[in-house]
């Protein structure tokens, strides 16, 4: 049996599990990042690695045929031209050779995805995705990723930013709403600056003079505060905007939505409902669902980067 190690590097914690091919956790272990320090990040991984394969039963710990695979979760990508890490805000991780750096040092090759990337492989392969051949998911946070994966295989695309939804500006864009803040990729009305927590409180903010927190909002439009209410009516129809595009182009037949915006329960039955004002189809029934592994997507997904094979696709399902 094939064991997968996942690792998610975050810029607080690396964090690994390993799963077997049903997706069940084998061994899991988290070390703090050497924040601001390269080398030190690489032989991190590398540890996590080496002991949660020797933290593995007896009988997985000695295939050499087939050592486990590798896969890991980063913030920004690598850059399908040149395998530079970039776009991260994980700073001291961009312009190195991570994928590279790592498969020296364990002598294998490994792969690595962004983490809105692993959160939608995470979810196709076993989670609110996997009935689904196209899942187009989403980390909506304090910041907005996207990733799509096709048959349970990530779609990288051919610059590796497929998926990339949250540094399109705003679709049917008002004229109240043009041309939207600056963000910090140094355009105006990315869907960044519209969705995520912080947009949310900033819209807020404009339109009430109130300043509070995203999860507040929330509560407070659920406790039955109009401004609230209205505040989130707005962010719905911008989110059902944002998928209205993609539905235009990719047409998935899921969303799956994670980070911390996902929590708030009324998107999964308001945003449905506004999406056939802007996708071009005689219906639309495609569902928005919340991601199902939470917080675990990140080195889920990343294990998962090697996808089951046929063989155990099939061992799986009988
Ligand atoms: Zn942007």
């Amino acid at each position: 049996m094939r064991v997968r190690i996942g690792i998610d590097l975050g810029g607080t914690k690396i964090e690994g599990v390993a799963l077997d091919a049903h997706g069940q956790t084998l061994a899991r272990l988290r070390l703090p990042t050497p924040r601001d320090n390269y080398h030190g990040t690489v032989a991190t991984i590398v540890e996590v690695v080496r002991s949660i394969e020797a933290a593995l039963p007896a009988d997985l710990q000695h295939n050499h045929a087939e050592p486990p695979s590798v896969g890991i979760g980063i913030p920004g990508s690598p850059s399908p031209k040149t395998g530079l890490v970039r776009n991260g805000n994980s700073t001291w991780l961009n312009g190195r050779y991570l994928g590279k750096d790592v498969e020296a040092a364990l002598g294998r090759p490994v792969r690595l995805a962004n983490d809105a990337n692993c959160l939608s492989v995470s979810e196709a392969t076993d989670g609110a995705g996997r009935d689904c051949r196209i899942v187009f998911a989403v980390i909506i946070g304090t910041g907005v990723g996207g990733g799509i994966t096709i048959d349970k295989h990530l779609l990288e695309g051919h610059s590796g930013i497929g998926g990339e939804w949250g540094h399109i500006p705003l679709p049917w864009i008002s004229q109240a709403e043009f041309p939207g803040s600056q963000c910090w990729c140094g355009r105006y009305g990315c869907l960044e600056t519209w969705l995520a927590g912080p947009a949310l409180s900033a819209d807020h903010l404009r339109h009430t003079g109130q300043q509070l927190k995203a999860q507040e909002i929330t509560a407070a439009a659920d406790a039955g505060d109009p401004a609230a209410n209205a505040s989130l009516e707005r962010y719905e129809d911008r989110l059902a905007r944002a998928f209205a595009a993609i539905m235009n182009v990719l047409d998935p037949d899921v969303f799956v939505l994670g980070g911390g915006m996902s929590n708030c329960q009324r998107l999964y039955t308001n945003v449905p409902k506004l999406l056939p004002r802007y996708v071009f189809s005689d219906f639309v029934d495609t569902p928005i669902r919340q991601a199902v592994h939470g917080d675990s997507s990140g080195v889920r997904g990343a294990a998962w980067l090697w996808p089951l094979t046929a063989q155990e696709e099939a061992e799986n399902v009988t």
